[in-house]
């Protein structure tokens, strides 16, 4: 019987805090372990985009107030996207039209999840790590950093690098798909903002040949907080040895040595596609490994499980493991509040999510790797 459960998420990401909020909302105990020490400690990209099932999953997780910052802070929609060759020669491109005003299509990473944050306080403790677990019977024993927590379930929300996947399925493989990305910014001022063709600004744009590309996506909020200006997201892709650095140098590097390697890597593309990175903020750059998870059989179900990207990690083409792990989080959510309201097991609810997560996350994985070998072309590694 599922009497005031006492849930532990380890990770306040995306899909981690997207399942606090619907818990704490329906008076679930929940507390989130987050190894960051605070938000801003690391970088983790720029542009989301967010689609119908993403906008689907925050309306069943986040209480009204909260989806209603989320939306005033996300991003005006775009209406194209577009592929181009590094010679900015223009070879595929769709319009779609305009959402309605109240569906989020485009949200900064960090705007998005102090908005995911907004009301949970204490709920959420930053500067602890889960470390391990053991698991027995219906209960959970969750290692921290600094101690250890008694549960009725830990739900590994850690992100690719995941120690509770690590731990619950040691045989669970995470693929390289050998490409790099170096993610940076171009603010909107009125000035570079005329530097930019007008299509570069209706959505995400793809220019390259085979896996060396770059890509560029507007972020125009419609509500601007936190000192967060305008900016257009520009991505530099290419395989290590294209950009002649190892992995230890790329996570060692100064985010002006990634934009000085962007910009040897784009010094044979057209002028326009030089100037925007040369134009683009030196102090932003971050490098992003390409990787995704490889499929798992079900395994039996405890008080153990995993969202989002800690069990299904993918390559961001596609733009859907962000929406994926939101839609985790709500199925989740929906599974333990029924169970909690009805009286019935934990275990049952949790089997009853991970019956449709696991297939649905790696449907998503394969589909993301399809786009990414049509986008990359077929030096995409893939062993
Ligand atoms: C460049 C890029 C662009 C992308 N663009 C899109 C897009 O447009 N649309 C889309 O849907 N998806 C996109 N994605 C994918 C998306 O970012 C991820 O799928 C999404 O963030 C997964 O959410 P998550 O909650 O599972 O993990 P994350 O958001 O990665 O959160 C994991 C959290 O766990 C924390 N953590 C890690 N280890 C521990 C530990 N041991 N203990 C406690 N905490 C821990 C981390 O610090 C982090 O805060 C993109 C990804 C990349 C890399």
């Amino acid at each position: 019987m599922a009497t005031d459960p006492r849930i532990v998420v380890a990770g306040a990401g995306i899909g981690g805090l997207a399942l606090a909020q619907a818990l704490h909302r329906h008076g679930v105990d929940v507390s989130v372990a987050e190894r960051d020490r605070s938000p801003q400690t690391r970088g983790q990209g720029y542009r989301l985009h967010i689609d119908p099932d993403g906008n689907d999953a925050l309306r069943r997780c986040l209480p009204p107030a909260v989806l209603d910052l989320v939306r005033d802070t996300s991003g005006v929609s775009g209406d194209r996207i577009a592929g181009y060759t590094d010679q900015l020669v223009e070879v595929m491109a769709q319009e779609f039209p305009d959402p309605p005003e109240s569906e989020i299509t485009n949200v900064d990473r960090d705007t998005f999840r102090a908005g995911l944050l907004t009301g949970l306080g204490p709920v959420v403790r930053f500067g602890t790590a889960v470390t391990g677990f053991e698991a027995d019977g219906d209960r959970v024993r969750v290692e921290l950093t600094g101690g250890s927590v008694e549960a009725d379930l830990l739900v590994g929300a850690d992100g690719v690098g995941s120690a509770v996947r690590r731990a619950l399925l040691p045989h669970a493989g995470i693929q390289d798909l050998g490409l790099r990305c170096l993610y940076g910014r171009l603010p909107l001022t009125p000035a570079n903002t005329a530097l930019v063709p007008p299509d570069l600004l209706r959505g995400f744009s793809w220019a390259g040949l085979g896996p060396l590309g770059v890509g560029f996506a507007p972020v125009r909020l419609r509500t601007k907080v936190n000192g967060v200006s305008d900016y257009l997201m520009t991505t530099f892709v290419a395989s290590p040895e294209q950009l002649g650095v190892d992995d230890g140098q790329l996570l060692a590097a100064t985010p002006e040595h990634l934009h000085r390697l962007a910009l040897d890597g784009v010094a044979g593309m057209h002028p326009t596609i030089r100037t925007l990175f040369d134009r683009s903020d030196p102090s932003s750059y971050l490098p992003i490994a390409l990787r995704a998870a490889r499929p798992v059989a079900p395994w039996a179900t405890g008080p153990v499980t995993l969202l989002g990207d800690a069990i299904h990690a993918m390559p961001p083409t596609g733009g859907v493991g962000a929406n994926t792990a939101l839609r985790d989080a709500a199925d989740l959510a929906e599974c333990i509040i029924g169970a909690v309201a009805d009286g019935r097991s934990l275990h049952d609810a949790v089997a009853a999510y991970e019956a449709v997560m696991l297939p649905r996350g790696f449907d998503t994985v394969a589909a993301s790797l399809d786009l990414a070998r049509r986008m990359f072309g077929t030096e995409i590694a893939t062993g």
